[in-house]
């Protein structure tokens, strides 16, 4: 658990599955990155699917960032990417703070591509039917740019998003949509960044530090392992590279200029990161206790 601010901060592993090695590293050759994430025998890394809580005992905000793919998979879909759910993660990381689901009053939906949000929605009865919200009370944060692109996604990045994961999502009411290129912070302790390289309008939780101190902020699928610190270690699944690689860019600046720390939402085994950047290129400094 790590104190950023007003927040209490730890990340939980809502759980694991494994992708193509190439497709996650882009460019970069096997014989490098498969020194860092050994591939099975059908190429898959390693990846966890992990959620932020953050709680502000001061107001009784309780945040949660992401939710994982969730458990809406059959056996059959989940073999694909050997899919784990851990179902009582979220649950049990709340519990640390004595709280449970119901205590959670904001999701923060970096994007929908279901190994991030899958987890919003859980089926009502059987299988295939109809779903709901598993975190009904709580508001869902997420920028307009994301929902109208998981509404039209292009050939290349519509496997990511799951027709039965934005069911509930489309009802009245239950979607806070972050509007513009500089949306004002949602409440006080947490702003917004935005990042559009790996698909547009992904919505990034900056936990404000306060003065002097350093803030932590969630990099979301920008910088999804410690594997991807280095600017050309890129996962192919980005729609758009070369904004990505300036939005990498400025994110690994301000951990220069400001110390911020960094959470990933995809690292097997490391929930985040202190940096440092004095040699001019990223070196882990030392592993956050997330
Ligand atoms: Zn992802």
């Amino acid at each position: 658990m790590v104190q950023v601010g007003r927040f209490k901060i730890v990340s939980v592993v809502n759980g694991t599955f494994r992708l193509d090695g190439g497709a996650m590293f882009g460019v970069v050759p096997k014989a490098l990155w498969a020194k860092q994430a050994e591939p099975d025998e059908e190429n898959r890394i390693p990846l966890a699917m992990r959620t932020l809580i953050a709680v502000d005992e001061t107001s009784d905000r309780v945040v949660l960032v992401d939710t994982g793919a969730g458990h809406k998979w059959s056996e059959q879909e989940g073999e694909r990417f050997a899919l784990q759910p851990r179902r009582q993660a979220i649950a049990q990381g709340l519990s640390r703070f004595g709280l449970s689901e119901a205590s959670v009053t904001d999701v923060v939906v970096t994007h929908l591509h279901f190994d991030h949000n899958g987890g919003l929605t859980e089926w009502v009865d059987e299988p295939g039917a109809a779903t709901r919200l598993r975190f009904p009370q709580a508001r869902h944060w997420l920028h307009r740019r994301q929902w109208e692109h998981a509404q039209a996604p292009t050939i290349r990045d519509q496997a990511s998003y799951l027709e039965r994961d934005l069911q509930s999502l489309k009802a009245e009411g239950v979607l806070t949509l972050v509007e513009g290129d500089d949306p004002p912070p949602p409440w006080e302790g947490m702003r917004w960044m935005l990042s559009h390289g790996h698909t547009p309008g992904q919505l990034l939780p900056l936990f404000d530090g306060g003065s002097g101190e350093p803030s932590l902020l969630f990099a979301g699928d920008a910088i999804p392992t410690s594997g991807h610190l280095k600017i050309a270690w890129a996962m192919a699944f980005d729609l758009y590279p070369r904004v990505m690689l300036d939005e990498k860019k400025r994110i690994l600046e301000l951990c220069r200029e400001h110390g911020t720390w960094l959470a990933f939402p995809h690292d097997p085994e490391i929930g985040g990161v202190v940096l440092d950047l004095s040699a001019g290129r990223p070196i882990i400094a030392h592993e956050l206790d997330l």
